[in-house]
């Protein structure tokens, strides 16, 4: 049994939805002869669609509803084009129409009442951000049908029971698997193959939410671990997960294989591959992702598995490279610091306050620093609130500043074959230093998988090819 996930683009347009009936309706038939036979679906909204959305509710608020109108008609012709297109049936088609129609008045009456409230609450925009997904999976099972496939829409605020973050959502695991199990396994067993809405989820109120934005990947591994399938496929628009970002690597290669630990660190430091949750289900049942091209099908792509099970060439080092960018250090440093419990935990309790995410930290040992990245957006935010957290150490000197550093980029280098290998920082550093390059900050995570380097905006994009090169990424799968 197998999950199949398909992202924005792969249903971004009248062709990407071809494509991908064909590698569903091929799975079938593969499927079909194993002996546990059975395929899952599970689709984003069609690309562009939820930011169109999100735009339209937030220009709503601000009293401006030419958008959201733009956007019901722009968005019912773009799926039903789609229909239209690929479904010959009339009595599918106008049922389609009829259920984009429905959503879209719906959007456009909740538009409505935000404009005329002046306020977008955060479940409110839930519910908007999460109708692309509600058109496209519908639409996704007409295509699969008219190709012959026994596919059946369902909705994923049936199956997947959330707490109440909105936009950013955690599923209560036991209730969520069992009504997975209970809706979708007798489906699978009568040769149905569910076509489920990426991205949404909802309370036990019944009160809909979403998983966060890029939130299908990890829908597909609530739904895949739940089910207990025997792989979890993201299908997406490139080949894998890369050694590198090609735009910037031009000799970036796939990675046949990935720790799900290697692949966790990645995302988190900003590799657009896949959503930073998608590996904590799989892990926790052992189960495979792949990673694969909708555009490729016949291309291997990247398996992530246990790092036991890992059966590629052993690679002593470094496997890939991410940028993560438009992001600020902040330093609060003193000589006055030293030896004083307690500052580390105020500024990062002032930082949690301020609802800043800290990707990296960094502290000497003469504890005379402490420096952190945040996003640039939230820096202004966090500065003023350990100025105030610290308005007396700042007036007696303890603290001679708190300051922030623009525009820098944290560099990762990634790999869980660096544990234990000697020499992979003289390299790096050495690499870097030959190419002039300023190392503003580094830090290294205890898993030893990642190590993570501060510099500048305008250094970043050679600071990941001279690591890269000193590496010899390019050549590490050469073979395959
Ligand atoms: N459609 C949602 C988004 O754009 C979820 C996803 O694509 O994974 O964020
Ligand atoms: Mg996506």
């Amino acid at each position: 049994m197998i999950t199949m996930k398909f992202g924005g683009t792969s249903v971004g347009k009248t062709d990407a939805f071809a494509q991908v009936a064909d590698i569903v309706a091929h799975a079938v038939a593969t499927q079909s002869k194993t002996d546990r036979p059975g395929v899952v679906v599970i689709t984003s909204a069609m690309s562009g669609v939820t930011n169109t959305l999100i735009d339209a509710a937030k220009a709503a608020a601000a009293g401006d509803e030419a958008p959201y109108r733009e956007a019901r008609s722009s968005l019912l012709v773009k799926h039903q084009l789609v229909a239209g297109q690929l479904i010959e049936d009339g009595v599918e088609r106008a049922g389609l129409g009829r259920l984009f129609d429905d959503r879209l008045r719906e959007f456009e009456r909740l538009c409505r009442s935000i404009s005329v409230l002046g306020e977008l609450t955060a479940r409110g925009l839930d519910v908007v951000s999460g109708m692309g997904e509600r058109m496209s999976a519908p639409l996704l099972a007409g295509v699969l049908r008219a190709k012959g496939v026994h596919a059946q829409f369902v909705d994923a605020g049936e199956l997947i029971i959330t707490d109440d973050v909105h936009d950013g959502a955690e599923p209560l695991m036991d209730l969520t698997v069992a009504r997975c199990r209970e809706r979708l396994l007798p489906m699978i067993e009568s040769g149905v193959v569910p076509v489920i809405t990426g991205f949404v989820g909802s309370t036990r109120k019944g009160i809909p939410t979403t998983l966060g934005r890029g939130g299908s990947d990890y829908s597909a591994a609530i739904i895949g671990a739940a089910l207990d399938t025997d792989e979890i496929q993201i299908w997406t628009d490139v080949n894998g997960v890369l050694t590198a970002d090609p735009r910037v690597v031009s000799n970036a290669r796939t990675l046949p294989e990935l720790s799900y630990e290697e692949v966790a660190e990645l995302a988190f430091y900003g590799a657009k591959v896949l959503h930073p949750k998608t590996t904590t289900p799989a892990m926790q049942k052992g189960i495979p992702v792949r990673v694969l091209n909708t555009f490729q099908p016949d291309h291997v792509g990247t398996r992530i598995v246990t790092a036991d099970h890992t059966s590629g060439p052993r690679v002593a080092g470094v496997k890939a490279i991410t940028a993560i960018r438009n992001m600020n250090m902040i330093t609060v440093a003193g000589r006055g610091m030293m030896g004083v419990p307690g500052i580390a935990a105020r500024t990062f309790g002032s930082v949690a306050r301020q609802e800043a995410n800290v990707l990296m930290i960094s502290q000497s040992s003469s504890e005379q620093s402490i420096c952190f990245v945040v996003p640039d957006a939230a820096a202004p935010a966090v500065v003023a609130a350990l100025q105030a957290e610290f308005d007396r150490e700042l007036e007696r000197r303890y603290i001679d500043e708190i300051a922030e550093h623009p525009d820098i980029v944290i560099v990762a280098v990634v790999g869980s074959g660096m544990k234990g290998t000697p020499g992979i920082a003289a390299k790096l550093f050495t690499a870097l230093g030959s190419h002039s390059i300023n190392v503003i900050a580094i830090a290294q995570g205890a898993s030893e998988a990642n190590i993570s380097l501060v510099v500048a905006e305008g250094d970043a994009d050679q600071a990941v090819r001279s690591i890269h090169d000193a590496f010899e990424l390019d050549q590490l799968f050469a073979g395959e």
